[in-house]
């Protein structure tokens, strides 16, 4: 199979409150064991704790979609 190779732009991805909607989901450093782990999170605006699949925030790449 032969490579190819594409261009990369670098994002930034944030998870929004899913109660307040008005602050992001920051780690706290907590991992709860299990296969994948759960990552603990506190909301930077209302305080909620929430367990995700994923550490936020985080960074992506993207592939740049050239016409
Ligand atoms: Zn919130």
């Amino acid at each position: 199979m032969p490579e190819r190779t594409y261009e990369v732009k670098t994002v930034g991805v944030d998870y929004e409150c899913d109660a307040c909607h008005a602050g992001t989901m920051q780690q706290t450093g907590i991992m709860l064991p299990s296969d994948p782990p759960w990552w603990r999170h506190k909301c930077s605006n209302c305080g909620l704790v929430e367990d995700l699949r994923q550490k936020y925030p985080t960074v992506r790449w993207e592939r740049v979609l050239t016409a």
